[in-house]
């Protein structure tokens, strides 16, 4: 793990924080409540904004209790896990869900169940923004929008269009916990975001605009990399589905992680040029900027990204 902001010590950790810090399991010097860092998670990435069909928010853990050390990652794996448990980790905010469907039992004879039975075993708490993350004001979509220089943001589908709006979330029921989506910073918000460059960039220099902030990327276009493109839609991980709005909105090129070969195939019918990353790629690098996001909230316990997480591929 990347320790991103230096631990305080108990020298000069207050006695309120020491009495904290003595009742955390983790042994850290010293602890917050598992609700304030969901709190802090919550204003970072309200779960309002979250697609409806996603599942996010504490999947598992007991709010009360107290957590030293928080590791972020992509996905929670058994490797990931491994390494959590080796740190004493107490959060684990996993940008991907688990559980993301429902269960009916929790054995280790599923890569699921096993996943949650050791984390449970460990008193490791799990937390995933997802698609609030995706779609937040320092999230993934404006972190890609951040990298190429794209000027002019704005939500390819903005809030209170799509479903979200009208829905809420579903896990919760209802439109966020605790943030109004009235919020003047919400309203701004959607999924994916739409761009442009105050002149047509090649998208050559887009992919090394990208990479200068994204480790292995795996870079695939269905178009030359020396079109010039100008109104630019992104959408992170397996954003192809998302290609008929940002044709809809005149995109030159669409971003994303990954996309299926007929919705590749649909973009240059379009006149789109897909860029794909992957999906890994396309994601796990804003894991690190949450963590910083967070260890500045929380100055006082360890937070940092995981740093034995990498791509199947
Ligand atoms: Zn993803």
């Amino acid at each position: 793990m990347v320790k991103t902001k230096a631990t305080v010590t108990s020298e000069n950790a207050t006695a309120s924080e020491n009495a904290v810090a003595s009742e955390n399991s983790t042994a850290s010097v010293n602890a917050v409540k598992l609700r304030e860092l969901i709190d802090a998670l919550q204003r970072i990435a309200p779960l309002g904004i979250a697609e409806s069909w996603d599942n996010v928010g504490l999947l598992v853990g007991d709010p009360a209790s107290s957590i030293g050390k928080v590791m972020t990652c992509l996905t929670l794996n058994d490797g990931v896990l491994s390494e959590a448990i080796d740190r004493k980790i107490g959060l684990v905010v996993s940008h991907h869900p688990i559980p993301f469907r429902p269960l009916t039992r929790i054995t280790t004879e599923d890569p699921t169940g096993r996943i949650l039975w050791r984390a449970m075993q460990h008193s490791i708490a799990i937390y995933s923004p997802h698609t609030a993350w995706d779609n937040a004001h320092e999230g993934i979509n404006r972190q890609l929008a951040g990298l190429l220089q794209l000027g002019n943001l704005r939500p390819l589908v903005p809030l209170m269009h799509s479903e979200n709006s009208q829905r809420g979330n579903s896990q919760t029921g209802k439109v966020n916990q605790g943030t109004s989506l009235d919020a003047p910073m919400e309203r701004e918000l959607g999924c994916g975001v739409i761009g442009e460059f105050a002149k047509p960039v090649r998208i050559d220099d887009l992919v090394e605009r990208l990479g200068a902030g994204i480790r292995g990327m795996s870079v695939r276009c269905t178009d030359n990399g020396e079109r010039l493109v100008n109104r630019i839609g992104i959408v992170c991980g397996s954003g192809g589905s998302m290609l008929g709005k940002a044709a809809g909105e005149r995109c030159d090129l669409f971003l994303t992680g990954e996309a299926t070969y007929h919705q590749c195939l649909e973009a240059d019918a379009r006149g789109v040029a897909m860029l794909m990353i992957g999906h890994f790629a396309s994601e796990a690098f804003s894991m690190r900027k949450l963590a910083e996001l967070l260890a500045h909230a929380f100055p006082q316990i360890e937070v940092g990204a995981s740093e034995s997480e990498s791509s199947i591929f």
